[in-house]
């Protein structure tokens, strides 16, 4: 079927795949906009049922309930990256998913996504193909130690990978990721992550945050601020592979490139690590230091409509609420310069995203 697209008209209904609190709070930012949502998640507990107008709770196979939600939404978008692609392609037959179906391919797979970006002239990491404990052997040899295995597919917060500091780590490394397709990815001795939220629409306009400088703790993010501590030149150049990634893939919605800043004895100082084809926990922070959202804009994004102006009006630090870490409420309801977002997880468990807060101060420099 060839769809044409078309933008949303006010009141029209967005479908979400997947209800974790990035669906949560593009329900939200979508209802700001007189636009409703329908959010299909498996799992009976997600936090943007609360939030939404419409939702289905089943499995990402049963094609009974993905024809209904597909009659009940004008167009698909989505939270997470790990759809299955079965799942995609048939809604694609019956509506537009947007971002669509090329960039969830790239960014499903880390050798798909690493290939991707090196076909765009923008730096990676030098990564080895394993899918034996005899091959990682053999990309212990081209790509040297310290290195990270790394499953290709599925990962998240560190999820699925182990680092190999010496030769004695190699034995069993394999096994110990579940012996699942992989690729060993050398370690890259940065000074600094950044990273770099973009926005496009069908009609190509592309926008750019200001590149934010993401601390994390146990691979999970602790804190994202912004300003960057970098220079222009960098950040320029930051903003530049985010709107290349965009272009490149024909991209409509919003997208974060996550990179790895090298000190300045390298030649090429900044490296991809990954990209997310949805919005971000490091863009977290555009809720409360700028007029229009990450959140937002992609709602804009999907919906057709104008992309909003991404200036920072104030300087920020992003705080995940990790695990027992939300306990504090009422102390963070109380702080001075301060918003809090809980996602109303039901359930606190060590290592989950709870909420977060940003700090703003006035604005410094940049
Ligand atoms: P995830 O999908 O879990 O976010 P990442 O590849 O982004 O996976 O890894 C999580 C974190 O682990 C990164 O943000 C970084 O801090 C660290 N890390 C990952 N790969 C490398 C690498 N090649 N060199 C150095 N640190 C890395
Ligand atoms: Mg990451």
């Amino acid at each position: 079927m060839k769809v044409i697209k078309k933008m949303l008209n006010p009141g029209d209904t967005i479908g979400i795949l997947g209800g974790g609190q990035l669906g949560r709070m593009m329900a939200l930012a979508a209802s700001k906009l007189g636009l409703k949502t329908h959010v299909y998640c498996p799992d009976p507990d997600s936090p943007a049922f609360d939030v939404t107008a419409f939702h289905t709770c089943a499995d990402y196979e049963n094609e009974e309930a993905l024809e209904d939600f597909a009659n009940s939404v004008a167009r698909v978008t989505y939270e997470f990256e790990n759809i299955p692609s079965a799942t995609v392609e048939f809604l694609k037959k019956r509506l537009l998913v947007l971002p669509d179906e090329e960039a969830l391919r790239t960014s499903q797979d880390r050798l798909t996504e690493k290939n991707f970006f090196r076909s765009i002239d923008i730096q990676t990491a030098s990564f080895y193909e394993v899918s034996s404990q005899e091959d990682l052997r053999e990309a212990v040899e081209f790509i040297g130690l310290p290195a990270l295995l790394k499953t290709r597919r599925f990962g998240y917060d560190g999820k699925g990978q182990v680092f190999l500091k010496s030769i004695e780590d190699v034995d069993g490394a394999f096994e110990r990721i579940g012996s699942q397709p992989a690729i060993l990815e050398s370690y890259v001795p940065f000074v600094k992550e950044i990273s770099v939220i973009a926005a496009r629409n069908e009609k190509g306009q592309i926008v750019t945050y200001d590149i934010a400088e993401n601390v994390h703790k146990d691979q999970i993010l602790k804190t994202t601020t912004v300003p960057a501590d970098i220079n222009e030149g960098i950040a320029r150049e930051a903003r530049k592979i985010g709107e290349t990634v965009a272009d490149a893939l024909d991209y409509v919605g919003v997208l974060a490139v996550e990179l790895f800043l090298l000190s300045e004895t390298h030649d090429h100082r900044l490296v991809a690590n990954e990209m997310a084809p949805r919005v971000h926990n490091s863009g977290h922070w555009t809720e409360s230091a700028c007029l229009i959202s990450q959140f937002e804009q992609h709602i804009r994004a999907v919906a057709g409509w104008p992309l909003g102006n991404t200036d920072r009006h104030s300087d920020v630090v992003m705080t995940n609420l990790i695990g027992e870490d939300i306990e504090a409420r009422q102390d963070l309801l109380a702080k001075y310069g301060t918003a809090f977002h809980d996602y109303g997880k039901s359930e606190t468990r060590a290592g989950r995203k709870m909420g977060h807060i940003n700090r703003i101060t006035p604005k410094k420099h940049g």
